[in-house]
């Protein structure tokens, strides 16, 4: 928004901003944010940025716990949910070392920088264009409770009695369970809650391409953005999780972008979109090639087949993930790729057909990841597979040009599928990981700090009594 310190501070005064708002990530991909009144924004602000202890973050630590956050001006928004008056920013973070401070390689946007800066120095591309889509739920109120004899767990969608059976405010008119696909008014509720959220992304610089009423029941939306630059949508993504989520509170609402948070009724997910360029020349694209991909596109997707049990433990890496990477609901589940398959893990899309947008979805992520790691991983598989020109089709990953939901038990012999759970997801990461670290762009710690955070979570849900337990064992 601002080229210099200048701008910014003017425009402070004219619009009367009393308060800037510095956001930072978190190891796990949330916002957190630290306040100084607007007057205190100079450019020694700028320069040394401001001191906060990183320790909290969930990194691996340093030798130091003292961090520097460094805004970016570039990323300056006026936040439309505060009431006094702020400027909202993102920017880097730094570390302090004794020869000075430099960056902390640890922190996301540090990392998916890096992967960007490893793609232009191997020569293959200079920019990697993602478009990820967001799916979520929008309901009226959740509550659990998860202590000590009272593990509970309730959802109200924004039609509650479809659930509960109950007599609603509209009990005529039902979004039947996965029925809700373009659904419109009166059963699509949200349509202008959607709108709404669309028009402050606009203002916010998200292009929006569409937004819908999912196809699973009651409350579940989507809002697809138009693509960019992979840093510039992760940056993206925390800023429409923070909209979507702020204006859902202000309209007495709740939004989850859990995997799966309503059990036999469609997932969550964030399918990416991607390709690649060089010198402005889309990398994907030949019309003789499968479905008219290159044959740098079939080596990126070999790299992302090959490396995507792994890749799960970084783009699926809750509990909840892999309760949506079940068949029969859209998720994928089997490693693969086809044309216009929503059951591989790979979809080519059958409509991108011009040179500049030929590209595939990979199918597997979901908004529970940190968007910053996740793209940067995913770019690392995908640059890994053109390096050893990994052919898909010659590892029996594809085309399947069938439903891979009902495949016989003799057709599932020979073929992979993502893992079965977070655990899995890690055990795979701690063996295959060469492929994210090469020249520092995943430092060794940050691998093992989440791998450690990540199973001290699978370990709680693995420990906690479960309602379902209730049910199968009560009186056994
Ligand atoms: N909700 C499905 C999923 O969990 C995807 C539906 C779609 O193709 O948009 O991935
Ligand atoms: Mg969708
Ligand atoms: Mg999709």
């Amino acid at each position: 928004m601002f080229e210099n310190v200048r701008q910014a501070q003017d425009y402070c005064k004219n619009q009367g901003i009393r308060m800037i708002d510095f956001k930072m990530v978190d190891i796990n991909g949330r916002w957190r944010h630290l306040t100084i009144p607007a007057e205190r924004l100079d450019e020694g602000t700028m320069r040394y940025g401001i001191g906060f202890d990183g320790s909290n973050y969930g990194y691996a630590p340093v030798e130091k716990s003292d961090m520097v956050f460094l805004p970016d001006l570039t990323t300056a928004h006026p936040d439309p949910f505060t009431e006094v008056p702020t400027l909202s920013m993102s920017g880097n973070v730094r570390v302090l070392k004794d020869t000075g401070n430099e960056p902390f390689d640890q922190y996301p946007r540090n990392v998916a920088l890096k992967a960007e800066e490893f793609m232009r120095r191997s020569g293959i591309a200079d920019q990697m264009i993602i478009g990820p889509e967001f799916e979520f739920h929008l309901l009226d109120r959740v509550s659990y409770d998860c202590r000590p004899n009272k593990v509970s767990y309730e959802l109200d969608t924004l039609q509650a009695e479809w659930n509960s059976g109950l007599p609603g405010a509209n009990s005529g008119y039902h979004v039947p369970r996965e029925g809700g696909y373009h659904i419109c008014a009166p059963l699509d509720s949200s349509y202008d809650f959607r709108s709404k959220v669309c028009l402050m992304l606009a203002d916010w610089g998200i292009d929006v391409k569409y937004h819908h009423h999912e196809v699973g029941g009651p409350g579940q939306v989507e809002i697809e953005v138009e693509l960019g630059s992979m840093t510039d949508m992760a940056d993206r993504t925390m800023i429409l999780k923070y909209v979507v989520r702020n204006a859902a509170v202000a309209a007495g609402k709740t939004v989850t972008f859990m995997p799966k948070p309503i059990y036999q009724e469609a997932g969550n997910g964030m399918h990416v979109h991607m390709l690649l360029r060089k010198d402005g020349h889309p990398l994907f694209y030949d019309e003789t090639g499968y479905s008219g991909l290159s044959k740098e596109a079939h080596w990126f997707m070999g790299g992302l087949l090959m490396h995507a049990r792994s890749l799960c433990a970084l783009t699926n890496p809750s509990t909840n993930s892999f309760k949506r990477l079940v068949p029969g609901y859209e998720a994928p589940v089997t490693i693969g790729y086809a044309t216009s398959n929503r059951s591989a893990v790979i979809r080519i899309p059958a409509y991108a057909k011009a040179p500049d947008s030929k590209r595939f979805e990979l199918r597997n992520p979901d908004a529970t990841c940190n968007p910053y790691y996740a793209y940067a991983a995913i770019l690392m598989a995908g640059l890994d597979g053109i390096l050893r020109q990994t052919d898909p089709h010659a590892h029996g990953w594809g085309p399947f040009d069938c439903n891979l939901y009902q495949l016989s038990e003799k057709e599932k012999a020979g073929l992979e599928a993502l893992p079965g759970s977070l655990s899995e997801a890690l055990d795979t990461l701690e063996e295959d990981h060469e492929y994210l670290t090469r020249e520092g762009v995943f430092p060794e710690p940050l691998l093992h700090a989440w791998i450690k955070n990540k199973r001290g979570e699978a370990q709680l849900v693995e420990q906690i009594p479960h309602p379902a337990e209730i049910g199968l064992y009560y009186d056994l």
